[in-house]
């Protein structure tokens, strides 16, 4: 691997950087262009999506447009966590939309883990794909009090086994981390590289026929006689129906003021450390490889590489008021802090070294629920909201969109997040500013509430 600390100053993720040289598709010609579907954003929605549309009908010509390099968003940059988590948290959805559309949404995101799993195995994609389960992990009896709440609701709504709940004793054994108090853990869910899977994705829309194009960014978005018309700065596109799966930079598109105002960007931190010594493996126990995730608001999320190194990511957010700028993707004091709490975790880690750190952001709306939209009639979609749990639930979002755009009434397309009800974001930076900090401090009082003094032992 090259010199990591010039990718890091590149904005490049560690998963970017770790998958070497990459010659991305070259921009859109200059020009005018008519197309049938225009998909905006090359993540997993909207790569996704391009490849089923084309799929189920070749005829349809599918164009799909990113302002970077594949792997530049999120989807080149998350944790790699193939999990079920809907949303914030079951409780909150059931709060929001009741126990019914919280059991549809759980369902959705088992079918969800499902589709990538399957898709890997029968495509045999080079994503590094581990089945190896999850844990989520209480450190206090307080949050562990919480844990089987959570653990009780999500039984009573999903297939039976889908979760197990395993107290302290029962978790040590699976982990070396003193500090676990309980956890609920859930086989059926995986971790993947998100670079290489989203490349993959790519390989296999133009196997289909999707013709991308990199490094081509769509800077205005208007509806004229029923149909969309891009513009890139030197080029024109009209589409019959056009995707915007542009995730955490939805606003920017300058498209209509309901999507300018659907959704906020917030980031995430992640390090990872050198490769392991063996005695270091030995220390931790980690060898069912399962990810893990704590039960804090500020969730620290964390699992192995097939390097051999551990990621950890979550800890504090930034939250962008100036999101024009979308650039707040360093931050020193929040990664310190994810290696204080990773060496506090497992006492074996002291003298790791964090070989590599970086940041990414995530789409995030007032009610935290996941979103598929419509601008006027159904010609224009969008998708927002997917917050950090995205990698399965953008996925199948493609395929659900896809449904959207070849206007088949299916079970997916009659999920209840289509053309849902959804609250804009407040107007203006000062009320933004002060919603945000109200609910980080609430977030932040629930952690000290239920961690007390811990909580002093890891951040500075
Ligand atoms: C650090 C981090 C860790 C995460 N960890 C997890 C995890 O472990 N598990 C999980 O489930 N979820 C996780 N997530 C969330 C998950 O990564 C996302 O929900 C998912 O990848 C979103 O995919 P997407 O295709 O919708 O968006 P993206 O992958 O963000 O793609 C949007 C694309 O749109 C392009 N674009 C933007 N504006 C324009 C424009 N004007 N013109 C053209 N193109 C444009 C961007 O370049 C980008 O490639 C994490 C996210 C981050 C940032």
């Amino acid at each position: 691997m090259s010199d990591p600390s010039e990718a890091m100053m590149n904005n490049h993720s560690f998963w970017q950087y770790k998958y070497g040289d990459y010659a991305p598709n070259p921009p859109l010609p200059p020009g005018d262009y008519d197309t049938d579907v225009l998909v905006i954003g090359a993540g997993f929605t909207g790569l996704t999506c391009a490849r089923e549309i084309r799929k189920d009908d070749p005829s349809r010509r599918v164009m799909v447009l990113d302002a970077n390099d594949i792997g530049f968003g999120a989807s080149g940059r998350n944790g790699g966590f193939n999990m079920t988590l809907f949303g914030v948290e079951p409780e909150i959805t059931v709060m929001r939309w009741g126990r019914e559309k919280t059991a549809e949404a759980q369902a959705y995101m088992q079918q969800a883990v499902k589709y990538v799993k399957d898709l890997i195995e029968s495509e045999g994609l080079d994503s590094d794909y581990e089945h190896t389960g999850m844990l989520r992990v209480a450190y206090t009896e307080r949050q562990a009090r919480r844990l089987k709440k959570t653990y009780k609701l999500l039984t009573e709504i999903t297939r039976p086994d889908s979760f197990k709940y395993l107290d302290g004793e029962q978790t040590q054994k699976l982990l070396s981390c003193p500090h676990i108090k309980g956890a609920i853990y859930e086989p059926e869910t995986g971790i993947l590289d998100p670079c290489k899977h989203v490349r993959s994705l790519k390989m296999l829309a133009e196997r289909e026929g999707a013709e991308i194009y990199e490094n081509t960014k769509v800077v205005s978005v208007v509806r004229e006689d029923g149909s969309a018309v891009v513009q890139t700065g030197t080029a024109t596109i009209r589409a019959k129906k056009l995707v915007m799966a542009t995730n955490a930079w939805t606003h920017n598109l300058k498209s209509s003021p309901k999507v300018s105002n659907i959704q906020a960007p917030v980031w995430t931190y992640q390090i990872v450390t050198d490769p392991l010594t063996p005695e270091q493996w030995q220390g931790v126990n980690w060898q069912e490889r399962m990810s893990i995730e704590d039960n804090r608001q500020f969730v620290h999320y964390m699992r192995i590489t097939k390097c051999g190194r551990i990621t950890m990511g979550g800890g504090c957010i930034g939250i962008e008021y100036n999101d024009q700028k979308m650039d707040l993707w360093k931050n020193e004091k929040t990664w310190q802090d994810l290696e204080r709490h990773l060496k506090w975790m497992f006492p074996a880690l002291k003298d790791v070294k964090v070989h590599y750190k970086w940041g990414g952001c995530v789409s995030v709306n007032v009610d935290m629920t996941p979103e598929i939209g419509f601008i006027g009639d159904n010609n224009i979609i969008y998708a927002a909201g997917c917050i950090g749990h995205g990698v399965s639930l953008t996925q199948l979002n493609g395929r659900l969109i896809a449904d959207l755009v070849l206007e088949k009434d299916t079970r997916l397309s009659r999920f209840w997040i289509v053309n849902r009800t959804a609250l804009p974001m407040p107007p203006g930076n000062l009320l933004r500013y002060t919603g945000a900090k109200l609910i980080e401090g609430v977030l932040k009082a629930v952690d000290f509430y239920e961690e007390g003094r811990l909580k002093s032992r890891y951040e500075g």
